[in-house]
């Protein structure tokens, strides 16, 4: 493809990305396909001659396009959102434009230093503290995942002095990390990755509000001590995956400092409302903290990927991470940040690049602005789930995610269970909405959570006229 042909389908597709964005609510969240159904339209084997751009991009907006979620929809109320904004994609153009790698100082120079500024820039709209106050210095991760897995090989090896890294962890006592019930299954997989073994990771119960229990979390640490257990690393929670749960700060840390436990903050989702002063509620104890990570990449209008680890102590990261073969070796070595070291693949994205692009482009206020509208929407809707005495709430609402059931009709719990999850389903085949059914308690509820960045109030409005008309069909007895 010559520059001019690049040029020609560049603006036709920018023409289209607009179109697809201003008209995406026309498509259905979800699309009804089959396993495999997408996969019989592709060739079996790759074209030997070169194809025209046209046949490329019909292709996809045939085949692939009806056989994608449409995650930019505003009626996606699923999983957590992957939001992004148009601010977001333009950087991403650019991102893809220049490729490079930004795996050290050297390989871009400026690269590395936006994205130590704009982690700083968020840190700050986040109250977090700062490196002058022993506070926090921020690498972007592609995922939490990453974070929580650099977290757990850090309190590893501080429990050991770094002795697992060089002579493995049979030449350690055995290890144990602790994180509540609640706790996204990233935890569980880092745990097994870092070789500790599934069965070192201690899922604490938690309290009536689905927040960890301090008690059981300090017996269990107390009865590994007793056991001759090293107590290494605690995840805890910060609008948890499930229900949105927070975690006791203060307690857990000053557990934590008690016994020289590392402490990590996993506020993937919850965390871009840190942005929102009235939400530093959540934070209280973060003093005790020794790393944090949020993602942008969910609920702040910044492509996925992008996720910001902050960690107090980045000597202790790069100590368990770094590598140094005479290849990348450079003039400015150990004078500037080279964050290779800071994370597990060697290779990055610009990645600072989209989240630079976005918080210069709404402002701090305007991103506040975006998430104080997707929680009164979910005030809203909680309230009314609340006045219907056909739905119940599963678990009090966290800032814009809530669960109910359907409860009418005077039935058995299984039957309830039943009636919820066949809602559930009934919704998400229509395309017209997407809810994620799910198990609180025991009991089978709808999760739902709103954060798209296009969603208004009366997507919500209409969502909830659905829900309460397709159950009254479905269950009209
Ligand atoms: C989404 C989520 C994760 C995993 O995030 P990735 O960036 O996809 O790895 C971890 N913890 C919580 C609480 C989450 O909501």
């Amino acid at each position: 493809m010559d520059f001019d042909e690049f040029r020609r389908h560049g603006h036709a597709f920018v023409d289209w990305m607009a179109d697809y964005l201003e008209t995406v609510e026309d498509r259905p969240v979800r699309p009804q396909v089959e396993p495999g159904e997408i996969a019989r339209q592709l060739p079996s084997s790759p074209p030997d001659s070169p194809e025209a751009m046209a046949d490329i991009f019909a292709d996809f907006e045939n085949i692939l396009l009806p056989g994608m979620v449409n995650w930019q929809h505003p009626s996606f109320f699923a999983f957590f959102t992957a939001n992004s904004s148009p601010p977001s994609v333009l950087a991403e153009m650019l991102t893809a434009t220049l490729g490079a790698q930004c795996m050290m100082w050297e390989t871009s120079p400026a690269a590395t230093e936006l994205e130590t500024r704009v982690l700083d820039w968020l840190r700050q709209m986040c109250g977090l503290p700062g490196p002058d106050e022993g506070g926090f210095h921020g690498v972007i991760q592609d995922t939490a995942s990453s974070a929580i897995l650099c977290a757990i090989l850090t309190a590893r090896e501080r429990a050991t002095d770094w002795a697992a890294n060089v002579k493995g962890l049979k030449s350690t006592p055995p290890l144990a990390v602790y994180t509540s019930i609640e706790t996204h299954s990233s935890t569980e997989k880092s745990v097994k990755i870092a070789g500790l073994g599934a069965d070192a990771l201690r899922k604490i119960a938690t309290t009536d509000d689905f927040g960890m229990d301090p008690k059981a979390l300090r017996a269990a640490v107390e009865a590994d001590i007793a056991a001759g257990i090293i107590p290494a690393c605690v995840i805890a929670s910060i609008g948890a995956t499930g229900v949105g749960a927070v975690d006791p700060l203060e307690p857990i840390g000053q557990l934590c400092r008690e016994h020289g436990i590392f402490l990590h903050i996993d506020s993937a989702w919850a965390g871009s409302a840190f942005i929102l002063p009235e939400k530093h509620w959540m934070l209280e104890g973060i003093d005790y903290a020794d790393s944090l990570v949020l993602n942008p990449h969910k609920w702040l209008f910044t492509n996925f990927d992008c996720s910001a680890h902050y960690v107090r102590d980045p000597d202790a990261l790069i100590r368990t991470l770094t590598i140094l073969p005479d290849y990348l070796k450079h003039a400015n070595q150990g004078d500037v940040i080279d964050y290779r070291d800071w994370g597990i693949a060697l290779g990055r994205r610009f990645r600072a690049l989209k989240l630079w692009f976005v918080i210069r482009s709404y402002g701090v206020s305007g991103l506040q602005s975006m998430l104080r509208a997707h929680i009164a929407h979910t005030v809203w809707l909680a309230q009314e789930i609340e006045d219907d005495k056909g739905f119940t709430l599963a678990a009090p609402r966290r800032l814009s995610l809530i669960a109910f059931r359907y409860v009418a009709g005077n039935v058995e719990p299984e039957e309830e269970d039943r009636r919820t999850d066949l809602l559930a389903k009934t919704l998400n085949d229509s395309g017209r909405l997407y809810v994620t059914p799910t198990t609180v308690k025991g009991r089978r509820a709808i999760r739902f959570n709103i954060g798209q960045t296009y969603t208004e109030r009366h997507h919500v409005e209409a969502a909830w006229k659905d829900i309460k008309e397709t159950a009254a069909a479905l269950f009209a007895d």
